[in-house]
Parts: structure tokens; C-alpha cells; sequence
């Protein structure tokens, strides 16, 4: 018997008790969400008409440095957190460089994602509201998994809307929904207004992430004691994913090593805001440095090719207006199978970071992510994640350059899940007919153009 209370012991050890908020030591604060019909920042008020209450006030806690966590999300962490910290001994061989690459896992439970770390969260809070259920929105289709599989947890109903793509492209992940307890509409439906707009005007439409949160939210607004849950881009998802940077740098810390380079993968950006957090507020306060790197489809490129402005968050333009780099709410990446890297915007906390020079970003075609892909399964073993694999490719990228220059440094990135339901994506690229569409300039412009006039 004394095995157990051993292992608990081990893990709260290595486990961080407080989620850690990078605003409260950045000088230039991410900027205010606006009401989309006023333009005027977003009140608590207004704001709990769409989102629980405690997570309102994370959202707009610009100064606590820390969060507690409470007992109960820490428990369900014990499940399957700390995450494994692993160093790429093999990736290294295979790429005959003297850098030494670390990974940090957050594919290891079931739901096959990081996104379980804010999908617990945002539940547990709802359930403490006395909420009924909450809705939500999935693309590829993480998200909704995540939040079926919290929901499930605490007893509270699930509503997602999945992109109509993806729920007839991906059946057995709305089942893994359904299994766990959770409703799933395709989107766009005839259940909302907004989807029934969208479905007149187009009536083949095979659905986007703006038109499917845009019905979440309406969903949750006219449903009494639902609340409306967003799995990326709000600053309180970044705060709960801070676990991952929190747990990394304990873990790191232990052995006495110092990462000269953190890289992610960014699609909303909560993956790679929670692994670099605790490392930028070391930036920020000027007490270290470190190089981050974002790493993002050629194919929807909003920090290397977008705009920083104001823009609105779905398509049906609903939801507040952030301040974020963009490509613009209308505009419609090609067919990329890295579907959580497809989102037009960015979080407005690593927006504000990535303008004030303090972080850098890349981004990467999907025959090269791919390539990368293969070469890690076949040497580390673990099948990653197409979005995961962005950051992969970027951080072989910097292990080669090492290579060149002779200089052992030290590589962390973070794998955010893995690729089992993406099979499809990569029985194209063994068949050799991935393609890669990589938006014009003039397309671009088109979407930008339509950015809505603020200041
Ligand atoms: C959703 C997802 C991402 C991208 O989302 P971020 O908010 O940018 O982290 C990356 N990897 C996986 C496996 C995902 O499910």
C-alpha cells in the first residue's frame, strides 16, 4: 500500500499549485476585448452573459501573477499530469547534432491533447456556477473531446458544434464525444439563426470554425444556465495552460538544465502561450533569456503574414472584437490537415508579445511538416500530431543549424498531441498526394481588406 501515497507524494512535488499569468509582467497589456456593436471594451457583466463568472475574472485579471488551482482540477491533473518531459535522445542521433532537443508530452491521456488542461478547468468553474451544461465549437476536433471528456467528469451537459467537415471526415471522434456523454451538431445547422443564415446563403457549405462558434455562442445565450466555452485564444486558457510551462521548467530545473530555445506550434496559441509563459516572465522581468519560437501553417500564416487590428473572432460576428494578428475573419485557409492550426487569428496575449519583439515566428508547408512527422515517429515512436508537428519540423530546423555551427544548444518544444485520428492526413502523404496551397498576397489583401474600422 505505501506505493501510492509514494506516487501522489512524487507528483506534487513536480506539479505546479498555481496557474502563472504572463500579463501581470508584460508592460504592454494584451489589449481589451470590444463589444462587437459599441466598440467599447467588453464589461465583466457583458461579458458573463456569454462566459462563467471565475472565468470572466481570469480574463480580465491583467495583474495577479498567480492563480491557485483549486483542489479539485489539481486532482484530475494527478490522472495524467505531470506530463512527460522527454529528451530526444534518438532525434538527436538520427540528426548527427550536438543540440539537445527536449519535448515536453500532452498527448498522454485520452482525449490526445493539451487541451484537457483548460477543457478541466473552464468545467469545474461551470459546475461551481450551478450551470446546467455549457456549448462549444470543434474543428478537427480536440477541443470537443477534451470538453466531453471534463464535462463527463463533473456531470454537466455538453453541447458541441463540429464543423460539418470534420463530423462527416472524422466519425470516430464525434463518437469518442458521444461516448463520453456529450450532444454533436454538425455545423452549420438549422438549430440556430445564425446557422440557418449561413445555410441560406450557402447552402453547401461545409462549415468553418467562425460559423460553429458563432452557433455555440447564440446556443448558449438564449439556453437558461448555459454558458458558452472556448478551448484557445482567450487569456484565460493561456492562464490554465501555464501548467505546461510551470511543470516544464520544475522538471528542467531539477537536472540543472537551462533551454536556450522554446518552440510550439501556434493556432490560437494556447499550447505555446502556457509552455513559454514562466520562461517569458523570466524574459520580461530581466532576470533571463530565451529565443521562443511560434511555428505556424504556410497555409494560415496570421502571425508571419497577418495584421495586428482588431478583428472579429466567428464568422457570424457575434463575439467580442479582439486585437490580435489576423488574416481576417472571412478569410478561408485551404484544406490543411493540421485543423487546430487553422484558426484566422491569434491570441491577443502572444500577438502583443510577438509585436513588442520578444518572440519570433515561422511557419512551414505541410509535405515538410509531414516529412518531419515520419521522421520522428520512426525514431522516437510516438505518432504526432499534425499541428504538433509544426513545432517538430522548427525545432529539427534549429537542431541542423547547430550542426552547422558547431554550437550545443539546448532545444525545448512542445508536442501537444497525438495524430491517431489523423490518419487520413498522413495515408496522403505515404501516398505521396499531400498538397500544399499557400495564399496569395492579393488573397490575403481581399480578407484583410474587410477588417472592421476601429481606433
Ligand atoms: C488545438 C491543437 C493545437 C493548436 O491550438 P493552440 O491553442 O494553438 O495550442 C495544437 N496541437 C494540438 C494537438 C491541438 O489539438
Amino acid at each position: 500500500m505505501s506505493e501510492i501515497p509514494y506516487k501522489i507524494y512524487l507528483n506534487e512535488k513536480e506539479m505546479p499549485k498555481a496557474w502563472y499569468n504572463v500579463r501581470a509582467d508584460m508592460k504592454n497589456k494584451p489589449a481589451p476585448l470590444l463589444n462587437p456593436q459599441t466598440l467599447k471594451p467588453m464589461t465583466a457583466d457583458e461579458l458573463e452573459a456569454v462566459f462563467c463568472s471565475e472565468l470572466v475574472n481570469q480574463e480580465l485579471d491583467n495583474t495577479n501573477a498567480y492563480t491557485e488551482i483549486p483542489a479539485e482540477i489539481l486532482d484530475f491533473y494527478k490522472m495524467y499530469r505531470p506530463s512527460p518531459l522527454i529528451r530526444a535522445y534518438f532525434l538527436e542521433n538520427e540528426l548527427k547534432t550536438p543540440a539537445k532537443i527536449y519535448y515536453k508530452f500532452e498527448g498522454n491521456n485520452t482525449s490526445g491533447s493539451h487541451k484537457l488542461n483548460s477543457a478541466i478547468a473552464q468545467a469545474y468553474y461551470a459546475k461551481k456556477q450551478g450551470l446546467k451544461g455549457v456549448t462549444t465549437e470543434t474543428g478537427a476536433g480536440q477541443w470537443g473531446t477534451a470538453l466531453s471528456m471534463a464535462c463527463g467528469f463533473f456531470g454537466l451537459d455538453c453541447r458541441v458544434y463540429m464543423v460539418k467537415c470534420s463530423y462527416e471526415q472524422k466519425p470516430f471522434r464525434r463518437e469518442v464525444m458521444r461516448t463520453y456523454g456529450a450532444s454533436v451538431t454538425p455545423s452549420p445547422s438549422d438549430t440556430t439563426q445564425v446557422g440557418r443564415k449561413i445555410l441560406a446563403e450557402h447552402p453547401n457549405t461545409s462549415g468553418s470554425l467562425g460559423c460553429a462558434i458563432s452557433e455555440a455562442v447564440e446556443a448558449a445565450i438564449n439556453t437558461d444556465g448555459y454558458r458558452y466555452v472556448l478551448g484557445s485564444v482567450l487569456n484565460q486558457v493561456m492562464l490554465h495552460q501555464s501548467v505546461i510551462g510551470l511543470e516544464s521548467k520544475i522538471a528542467l530545473e531539477k537536472y540543472g538544465i537551462k533551454p536556450d530555445i522554446i518552440i510550439g506550434c501556434a493556432g490560437g496559441g494556447s499550447n505555446l502561450g502556457g509552455l513559454i509563459a514562466p520562461f517569458m516572465g523570466e524574459k520580461l522581468r530581466g532576470e533571463a533569456d530565451y529565443r521562443f519560437i511560434a511555428v505556424e501553417p504556410a497555409s494560415c500564416p496570421s502571425l508571419t503574414r497577418g495584421k495586428f487590428a482588431y478583428d472579429y473572432c466567428d464568422t457570424g460576428m457575434v463575439c467580442p472584437l479582439s486585437k490580435m494578428y489576423t488574416l481576417g475573419a472571412e478569410f478561408m485557409p485551404s484544406a490543411n490537415h493540421a485543423g487546430g492550426l487553422r484558426y484566422h487569428g491569434m491570441s491577443p496575449i502572444l500577438s502583443q508579445l510577438y509585436h513588442d519583439n520578444l518572440m519570433e515566428a515561422v511557419s512551414a508547408d505541410q509535405t515538410s511538416v509531414f516529412e518531419a512527422a515520419v521522421k520522428f515517429a520512426r525514431v522516437e515512436g510516438t505518432l504526432p500530431a499534425p499541428e504538433s508537428s509544426h513545432a517538430i519540423k522548427a525545432a529539427i530546423d534549429e537542431a541542423l543549424k547547430c550542426k552547422e555551427t558547431g554550437e550545443a544548444k539546448t532545444i525545448l518544444f512542445g508536442l501537444t498531441g497525438t495524430g491517431y485520428f489523423d490518419m487520413y492526413a498522413y495515408q496522403k502523404y505515404n501516398d505521396r498526394q499531400m498538397t500544399d496551397y499557400i495564399p496569395t498576397d492579393a488573397e490575403l489583401q481581399e480578407s484583410l481588406s474587410r477588417l472592421p474600422k476601429v481606433d
